[in-house]
């Protein structure tokens, strides 16, 4: 047998994990490799949107893979184009980038935003505002976009021309934008910050004075696109639209993928200015094809919305009923609940142990982000088991 055991294996040490080893999954539900049966409120970080090994998703793969697996972007391939049609057609967007992450798909935006600036004020605009507690990835760019000083640490020096505002604060944003100013990056919802939710009076200024100052508003939704919140975007939800707007998570069902997507003002960029090996790859598209078709469709994206509607509502009941809990908050199934303690690890831990994945977020926020197919019993007995820890703790 293979083991997992951290002084045994080759496996970069990057990662703090637990002590299972998962083989198999359908549905919302994984199994480990002795066996053990769990129900799956992680979903491989709200990437697995349509569940494990989904059958349509498995078919596009088994069809695409007999057919083209990878061509270079040096040609055309049909696969892209139409994902790119399929993901402009739903949304405010006229041209697509693909990539192969959520980081990637924000350095592509970071450039973007900087191409921009050359452009059309020679250089002179090129500073990147982000938020505190936000997340948009590992990569350079996006490891100084993300305002987190733990992540940050260590790395320095860091990309100039960033500067980092209080969420949710509009004030403090006007006074950190200058003349230098070409962009302002953010998550509609923050994910791994807390699931912070952005004030819809807070976007709706900070799109007001973008316009005013001709500046690009990116909204990071790697997390919190297709479908996670309710509405196939989560801009939706506050009656505005970023200039640009990233996604990979749930894209992919699982399979890599990432995108950004920009508006007509912001497709600035020409042949050589950006690229990737492996992006919109024909495989990749054809599944990304098969996930945005299945839940573009509004009666789809409506049972997320009636889903998490109910699973926000049982965990007010229970919060009723715990002191533990502190706060519930997110929209669809994207589900934050502080809890009262420094460090919720051990009630991951408790869950694990009796059949639940699930994550914290910022020491001490539990995630809910189960796969979109969910059914209201599978949330019932998520549930269950998490009064069950509770009431023991
Ligand atoms: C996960 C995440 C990223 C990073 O995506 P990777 O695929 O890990 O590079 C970026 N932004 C947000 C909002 C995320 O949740």
């Amino acid at each position: 047998m293979i083991t997992y055991k951290e002084d045994k294996n080759h496996v970069m040490n990057t990662y703090s994990r637990y002590p299972i080893k998962l083989v198999k999954g359908n549905g919302c539900k994984v199994w480990d490799s002795e066996g053990n049966e769990y129900l799956d409120f992680v979903a491989g970080i709200a990437v697995n949107s349509l569940g494990h090994s989904h059958p349509e998703v498995v078919n596009a793969i088994k069809e695409q893979s007999e057919k083209l697996i990878h061509c270079s972007n040096l040609y055309w391939n049909e696969n892209q184009i139409e994902l790119a049609n399929i993901i402009c057609e739903n949304s405010f967007g006229e041209k697509v980038f693909f990539a192969n992450s959520g980081a990637e798909a924000n350095e592509a935006a970071i450039k973007l935003a900087r191409k921009y600036g050359t452009l059309k004020y020679g250089g002179k605009k090129y500073k990147i505002i982000a938020a505190t507690n936000s997340f948009h990835g590992r990569t350079y760019g996006a490891l100084t976009a993300t305002g987190q000083f733990k992540y940050q640490k260590g790395f320095e020096p860091l990309v100039p021309g960033f500067k980092y505002v209080k969420y949710n604060d509009i004030d403090d944003l006007e006074s950190a934008i200058d003349d230098e100013t070409c962009a302002v990056m953010l998550e509609p919802i923050q994910g791994e910050g807390g699931i912070n939710e952005g004030d819809k009076n807070y976007l709706q200024e900070v799109r007001k004075l973008c316009d005013e100052k001709d500046i690009l508003l990116i909204f990071d939704e790697v997390q919190t696109g297709i479908g996670r919140t309710g509405k196939l975007f989560a801009y939706e939800h506050f009656g505005i639209v970023p200039n640009v707007m990233t996604l990979a998570k749930g894209l992919g069902s699982g399979f890599p993928i990432g995108a950004m997507i920009v508006d007509e003002k912001a497709d600035v960029f020409v042949p050589g200015d950006h690229a990737s090996t492996f992006g919109g790859n024909p495989l990749a598209c054809a599944i990304g094809i098969k996930v945005m078709k299945i839940i573009s469709d509004k009666s789809f994206l409506d049972q997320i919305k009636d889903k998490g509607d109910y699973l926000k509502k049982h965990l007010f009941y229970i919060k009723e009923k715990y002191s533990i809990m502190e706060e519930v908050r997110g929209k669809g199934l994207m589900i934050g609940c502080k809890l009262n303690m420094q460090e919720g690890g051990e009630i991951v831990k408790q869950a694990m142990k009796k059949g639940l994945l699930i994550n914290i977020v910022n020491h001490n926020v539990l995630r809910f982000v189960p796969p979109l197919i969910v059914t209201k019993s599978e949330i019932d007995q998520a549930l269950e088991i998490l009064e069950d820890v509770f009431k023991n703790f």
